[in-house]
């Protein structure tokens, strides 16, 4: 059975967060083991094909008011696609359905979201958005749904269909599972302004994909990560800690940073056991078990952006992403996971004819992120009174155990910007403690 210990660090999961904090502590000169339960690194991003184009099962959009991931990308010499904006719109609400241009749909949102995140002459609600100490003073906010907030608001039938919709995207989650600050948070960090935060979430991608970006990370600082190692067991020694794989394998290293997704802790058995409320937190989960259909067609005379609110069509969202010759990539978004088989084509469209007559993929994707046992869900989503909870109860490390993940970004909570964001931090927060220990070693007589 193998036995690694000559590691200073190792590093839990090889999606963003632990790659970043490997590189960034293996920079330093540790000695660094990342060990990854999958047959590939990435995570929750994963670069595919479909049918002959690059497609994402999972994270696809980053932009330059995302600081972390914007430095990774201008340093790595890959390019960027600029995905098209909305063909004329169907929107589905109670009378059926029917078109809208698009500037009066940026209308509606423009001021319905102005009137959700209360905007007002007097500053925005959270006015730093990377500031912990304000994050964990918005417990009120955070106790609201977002189901809560829109209801106090007089919105037409409308503009509750558009806004119902696109804030569900954002969510991939119903809107009475979310906490209010959750939104707000996102709202913030794009500088409190529609347009930019909407450029943030969907417009701009790295061409070869996201999976080239961190093979690239990966690469350059010469990491090794171990895949097919699915951790079981992290235990505290007196010299540091002892990590266990399902097969049976250990490490034993002075430090490791745990970079699972903040559903996947509750599979780990931490000995001594980690603070309930961290555990209570993994069990909870966050809200976010949507769906996310890539699909392709084939000779359309025009692209069909579609629109619908939870509750009423099975994909709330749905856009052409890439034209290529005659065929057209699309991706549609909605709140339950489980509402079809993203990977059935028969199932795909039947869900498809319903919404537009002439919709009709030849080909679809999708990864069911809520089924993966390494995932639990999709992008974070902190629930009502999760994201201050989060903000104290990982404050810090628990011994030699340290954190992190996107759900610990400070401002891009959620991305792939946070989960950049929170190994960087991790990565000084074992440094720290690392040259800490080194001190008062040596001050020993
Ligand atoms: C469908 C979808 C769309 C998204 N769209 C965007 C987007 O457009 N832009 C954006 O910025 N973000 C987007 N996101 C969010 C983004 O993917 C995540 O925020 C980010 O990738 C999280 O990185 P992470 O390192 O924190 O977690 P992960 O990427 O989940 O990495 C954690 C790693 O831990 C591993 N692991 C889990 N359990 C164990 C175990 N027991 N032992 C060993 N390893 C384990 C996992 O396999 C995984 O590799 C999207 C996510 C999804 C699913």
């Amino acid at each position: 059975m193998l036995t690694e210990s000559d590691n200073d660090v190792v590093v839990l999961g090889a999606g963003y967060a632990g790659v970043t904090a490997a590189r960034e502590l293996k920079a330093l000169g540790y000695q660094v083991a990342v060990l990854e339960a999958r047959d590939r690194i990435g995570g929750r991003v994963w670069t595919s094909e479909l049918a002959g184009t690059k497609i994402e099962y999972g994270a696809t959009w980053i932009h330059w008011f995302q600081p972390y991931v914007w430095a990774e990308f201008m340093r790595s010499g890959l390019s960027l696609h600029e995905d098209p904006w909305f063909p004329p719109i169907t929107i589905h609400s109670n009378d059926g359905p029917r078109s809208m241009e698009f500037e009066r749909f940026r209308q509606i949102l423009v001021s319905a979201w102005n009137a959700f995140a209360q905007t007002s002459s007097d500053g925005h609600l959270i006015e730093r958005p990377y500031h912990i100490e304000e994050l964990k003073n918005s417990r009120e906010l955070d106790a609201l749904s977002v189901q809560n907030v829109i209801d106090s608001l007089d919105m037409s039938a409308e503009e509750s269909v558009v806004f119902m919709a696109e804030i569900a995207v954002q969510m991939n989650a119903h809107p009475k599972d979310v906490s209010y600050l959750s939104q707000l948070r996102w709202w913030s960090a794009a500088g409190w302004d529609v347009a930019l935060m909407i450029d943030c979430l969907a417009r701009y991608k790295v061409d070869t994909g996201l999976s080239s970006l961190i093979d690239i990370m990966v690469e350059r600082s010469e990491l090794c990560v171990q895949l097919e190692k699915v951790v079981s067991k992290v235990e505290r020694t007196e010299k540091g800690v002892r990590i266990t794989t399902r097969c049976g394998e250990t490490w034993s290293a002075r430090k490791v940073v745990c970079a699972l997704p903040m559903n996947c802790l509750q599979d780990v058995e931490f000995d001594p056991p980690l603070a309930r409320e961290k555990i209570r937190l993994s069990e909870e989960e966050h809200a976010a078990k949507g769906m996310k259909v890539l699909f392709k067609t084939r000779g359309e005379s025009a692209g069909h952006a579609i629109v619908a609110a939870p509750g009423d069509k099975p994909i709330n969202l749905l856009n052409p992403i890439r034209v290529e010759g005659d065929d057209r990539l699309y991706v549609g978004f909605g709140v339950d996971g489980t509402a079809f088989d993203p990977n059935d084509l028969k199932e795909v469209n039947s869900v498809l004819s319903d919404l537009h007559p002439d919709l009709q993929a030849y080909a679809c994707a999708g990864h069911e992120w809520h089924k993966d046992k390494f995932s639990r869900g999709t992008w974070h989503m902190p629930r009502m009174t999760q994201n201050t909870r989060i903000a104290d109860a990982f404050d810090g490390p628990e011994g030699d155990v340290h954190f992190a993940g996107d759900y610990l970004g400070r401002g891009w909570m959620g991305f792939v910007d946070g989960a950049i964001e929170s190994g960087m931090l991790a990565a000084d927060e074992v440094h720290n403690g690392l040259v800490t220990t080194a001190e008062s070693r040596s001050k020993v007589p």
